[in-house]
């Protein structure tokens, strides 16, 4: 039977989890980041983009926060729209690590591929990979272009963020150089490291990364630019690349008790994708063991189990628009 949903029924579970979690405090900043220890914990948000481009928000959704491990995401996408998704599978990879995301053993483990664009390795690797290879500005204005035709927004640097990572980030400096003795960094390793260390610096909110996940969820048509961005091939790979390690060591889990392919951040964000049905974005600071959000997965959670929107569901999801 079909699962037909109003949005009306989507502002009640966004305000409804919302209210439930708000006063969760389970969780600690990032604090390996000094810039991330001191954002408000309190913080919370969420945000849902629909087919037409309706904006769905509740919370701190206008907040603007690093967005971390989720620039993996486009800049993914960005190297299969300058060469192709055969490319990024036989230069990177799109394997699960089952380690920590900023794993020195995966590497060791696999010494013929850094695994996948969404663990700090491969995505050292990804932005070496960016074209006009050898040119970091010019490098850097393309992941700039990309993101802001994702999020169809104008996104910015956080000075403190890029400033305070670049002065602790040794494990991935390590990570670079390792690539590069495997072969696996195609560019200048320090200025792949950079441009790795800044795309993570970039400030978003939940808003510009539920309009991202709706633009993979709709095939590469961003639904509030109104414009195709990207070819529909890529959007099917970047969700599975998603739903393979989105969660790190902990997607397993995830995606057997939530079912929304996410990807997410030590910013203390999460963005989903929900295909042909909706981008899910959540924010809240503090993190667990493993580096996610405890609210915002609270949050995406109970929003999928309330809604029935889980992807391995059979019933066909239909939106009201
Ligand atoms: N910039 C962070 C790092 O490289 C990203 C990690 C994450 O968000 O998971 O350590």
């Amino acid at each position: 039977m079909d699962n037909i949903i109003t949005k009306s029924q989507i502002n009640d579970a966004v305000e409804e989890t919302y209210n439930l979690f708000m006063g969760v405090k389970d969780g600690k900043n990032a604090d390996y980041i000094p810039y991330l220890a001191n954002i408000p914990s309190d913080l919370f948000g969420i945000s849902i983009v629909l087919e037409d481009g309706t904006v769905i928000s509740c919370g701190a959704t206008d907040y603007k926060f690093g967005i971390e491990s989720i620039s993996k995401v486009p800049t993914a996408l960005l190297v299969m729209r300058q060469s192709g998704s055969k490319e990024l599978l036989e230069k990177i990879g799109a394997d699960a690590t089952g380690l920590p995301f900023n794993s020195i053993c995966a590497i060791i483990l696999e010494n013929d591929h850094p695994s996948t664009p969404l663990v700090n390795a491969g995505a050292i690797s990804a932005c070496s990979m960016v074209k006009p290879v050898g040119k970091s500005d010019q490098k850097w204005a393309e992941i700039m272009q990309n993101i802001n035709e994702l999020t169809a927004s104008d996104i910015t640097l956080i000075d403190e963020l890029y400033k305070s990572e670049s002065e602790t980030n040794y494990n991935n400096r390590a990570i670079a150089w390792l690539l590069k003795n495997f072969s696996r960094i195609y560019d200048d390793p320090d200025m792949a490291l950079d441009l790795y260390t800044r795309q993570c610096s970039l400030a978003v909110t939940t808003k510009d990364l539920a309009v991202m996940g709706s633009t993979i969820a709709f095939a590469g048509f961003n639904p509030v630019s109104k414009k195709q961005i990207f070819d529909p091939e890529y959007a099917i790979k970047t969700t599975s690349l998603i739903a393979t390690v989105g969660f790190y060591q902990n997607t397993g889990d995830w995606m057997y008790s939530c079912g929304i392919p996410a990807k997410t951040g030590v910013g203390g964000g999460v963005m989903g994708i929900v295909p042909g049905v909706m981008g899910i974005a959540a924010f809240s600071p503090p993190l667990d063991e493993a580096g996610n959000s405890v609210r915002a997965q609270l949050a995406i959670k109970h929003i999928a189990n309330k809604l029935n929107i889980n992807i391995y569901n059979q019933a066909k999801i239909k939106i009201e628009l």
